[in-house]
């Protein structure tokens, strides 16, 4: 098992990555001395899948120990759940000595990672993501919450679990489309690290989606890694860690303009399209050095499907995101692998430009 730390001076935590380490779980809890009251929040369809596996820890616990199956959509991110939960925690008695263990995608995570920053004003918490994009990206960096309205993660916290534990095992039985969902994440941190990771990617795609487990692991491996590095740097978010939103501003205007059609993860590949175009445009970006990273793009032509998106439309959601301020849209953009621009502004001649020719990739 390898042991990936996040080196928070004040919350540092590790991540534990390995195959068949879920029942490790309590053994990991006992070690690090954690609460011994045990709530888990579970996904009902990981629950239908693995409840084998998850009972055996739960029975065999000598100790306070209950769980709360949840069937997912992006609607249970809400006050209602939170509600729910909270509701179940008093009625069984538990208080600030809880450890809440989360086990599902990244809709639980978010919501117990809200919880645990709440409950009792703050109680322990552990993440065990069981989706691609749950591994390498919302399990870890601490940002935790739920949906209001018609806005995405608007209401939460910044918390940070006290040890995430990623068994890959979990990810065997995922659908093609959510392992594609968990690519755009991955996809992301190729551009963002390194040419080695970058190429390691590009000749890995159909080992991902075939769930090969020692390339899942690598990947997972490297992705946290630098996650982790660079929350670390910058844990809410006011210059560094903004990076991690490449590709995310062209990518929200891509998911409301197409009702959410384009899950999450293949609108990420488009908006890094999009991203690598304007780059260009704005003249940070060689043609030549666009041209050669918009290969890894055209490995998803045939992944993604877009249709027509109205720009004006595209343009105004960008405004209105919540990363965005006074109606300035700002890009996180690329100079190459691993040099990265924050902040950068466009016109919105450039903007539409860029919207047009991602898109265009995948017509
Ligand atoms: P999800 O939690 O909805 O899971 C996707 C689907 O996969 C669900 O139907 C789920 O039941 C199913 N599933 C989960 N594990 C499975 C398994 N092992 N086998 C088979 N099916 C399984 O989606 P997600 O993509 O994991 O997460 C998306 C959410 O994460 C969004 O709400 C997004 O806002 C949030 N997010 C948060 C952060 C953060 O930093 N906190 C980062 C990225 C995304
Ligand atoms: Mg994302």
């Amino acid at each position: 098992m390898k042991s990936i730390n996040i080196n928070l001076p004040q919350n540092g935590y590790s991540v534990f990555l390995g195959d068949g380490i879920f029942n490790q779980l309590l053994k990991k809890s006992k070690s690090l001395k954690l609460n011994k009251n045990l709530f888990f929040v579970i996904d009902s369809n990981v629950y239908n899948l693995y409840s084998a596996q998850i009972d055996s820890i739960i029975e065999t616990y000598n100790g306070k120990a209950k769980f709360l199956v949840l069937e997912v959509n992006e609607k249970l991110k809400s006050f209602k759940t939170m509600q729910k939960i909270y509701e179940s925690l008093l009625e069984n008695d538990y208080s600030r000595d809880t450890l809440l263990i989360a086990i599902g995608g990244g809709i639980i995570g978010d919501i117990c990672g809200f919880v645990a920053a709440s409950f009792s004003r703050g109680i322990q918490s552990v993440q065990v993501p069981t989706t691609l994009l749950s591994t390498v990206d919302s399990s870890v960096g601490g940002k935790t919450g739920i949906n209001f309205g018609n806005t995405k993660n608007i209401i939460g916290a910044f918390n940070q679990p006290n040890f995430v534990l990623i068994d890959v095992d979990f990810l065997q039985t995922l659908s093609h489309e959510e392992l594609l969902s968990g690519l755009g994440e991955v996809i992301k941190y190729a551009y963002l690290t390194n040419q080695q990771f970058y190429k390691y990617i590009g000749k890995n795609i159909a080992e991902v989606l075939d769930k090969n487990p020692k390339v899942l692991k690598r990947i997972i491996n490297e992705s946290v890694g630098f996650k982790g590095d660079v929350v670390v740097s910058d844990e809410k978010e006011t210059g560094n860690r903004k990076m991690l939103n490449l590709g995310h501003t062209f990518a929200h205007a891509f998911e409301v303009e197409t009702k959410y059609k384009l899950k999450h993860g293949q609108a990420v590949i488009v908006g890094i399209a999009s991203a690598l175009f304007l780059s260009n445009k704005l003249g940070l970006m060689k043609k030549s050095k666009m041209d050669e990273l918009l290969e890894l793009i055209y490995l998803f032509k045939n992944e993604i499907k877009f249709g027509k998106i109205n720009f004006d439309n595209a343009i105004s959601i960008m405004q209105r995101d919540k990363k965005n301020r006074n109606g300035k849209i700002k890009f996180v953009l690329l100079q190459d692998v691993g040099n990265i621009l924050l902040d950068v502004e466009a016109s919105r001649n450039d903007i539409i430009y860029a919207l047009k020719k991602g898109i265009g990739v995948f017509r």
